[in-house]
């Protein structure tokens, strides 16, 4: 399995400015999964020579543009330019059907265009191909956000999507080989519904069992310059393998956990296998 991180930039002006990306990232399984493509997503495939139309899954987590942006433009490149109904597209509620004010942010048309739709909801996931998907409930201004746990054949994949920190968040998290956590902010500098550094320390301290690897990622404009020094702390004060993902970053899954970036051999792999098709 890779992880390969498009865009690890979140947060209203992190987007509006690109001083990072924000195209979400992907798992490259048995299946090809985009999760959450943001503003830039397409672009950042292009960039990566990873062929957009080799999508399999679209997850998007919740009604934000950092998160929902590109969407439609991935159903387009999953359903061979809407020609065939192909693809699975599992959103949250708001995403698919509006919600509390909230969407929804991907159009009726490009919806009927997916083989299967999945709404997601806390507790309703979904399976495809030997890889389970399971939600689980945030604390966000979207309320119908949901977090996902990813059950490949190479290991367990967490991601918190965006939330705020609450009793009972640490079990949820429980039993990842990774987690992948949104983090808005850096130390204690705390808003709503979102989670800062000192968050991520109180989680990891938590969660029984804990992961082999946290990511940190969805990174606003106060993380920048920032990530590197409070990944690292995150790792000292939790004993926990802690990163900052950097745009570009490819976490390779196989035996053990290596580092590598869009370009090195993964990406080789992902044109061979384009050629073959
Ligand atoms: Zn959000």
């Amino acid at each position: 399995m890779e992880i390969i991180f498009l865009g690890t930039g979140g947060g209203r002006w992190i987007t509006l400015t690109q001083k990072i990306k924000t195209g979400g990232f992907r798992i490259h399984s048995s299946k090809k999964i985009h999760i959450d493509p943001g503003p830039g997503a397409i672009v950042s495939l292009s960039e990566a020579e990873i062929s957009s139309i080799d999508t399999d899954v679209l997850i998007i987590t919740h009604c934000h543009p950092d998160h929902y942006n590109d969407g439609e433009i991935l159903i387009e490149a999953m359903t061979y330019g809407m020609t065939k109904n192909r693809g699975v597209l599992a959103c949250s509620e708001s995403v698919l059907l509006g919600k509390d004010g909230i969407g929804p942010g991907i159009s009726r048309y490009h919806q009927s265009k997916a083989q299967e739709i999945v709404v997601l909801k806390p507790g309703v996931g979904f399976n495809i191909d030997g890889i389970k998907v399971e939600t689980f409930t945030t604390r966000h201004s979207d309320p119908a956000a949901v977090g996902l746990k990813i059950f490949t054949p190479e290991g367990v994949v967490t991601y918190t999507s965006d939330t705020e920190y609450f009793d009972g968040i640490a079990d949820l998290y429980a039993g990842s080989n990774i987690i992948i956590f949104n983090v808005i902010r850096p130390q204690n500098d705390r808003i709503p519904y979102h989670y800062c550094t000192d968050d991520v320390i109180r989680v990891l301290r938590e969660v029984r069992p804990g992961p082999n690897l946290a990511i940190m990622q969805h990174f606003g404009m106060k993380m920048l310059g920032k990530e590197v020094y409070e990944a690292r702390r995150v790792e000292e004060e939790t004993g926990i393998r802690t990163i900052s993902a950097r745009d570009g970053m490819v976490v390779d899954v196989n035996e053990g956990i290596s580092i590598g970036k869009v370009g090195d051999k993964i990406i080789r792999d992902v044109k061979q296998k384009r050629l073959e098709v």
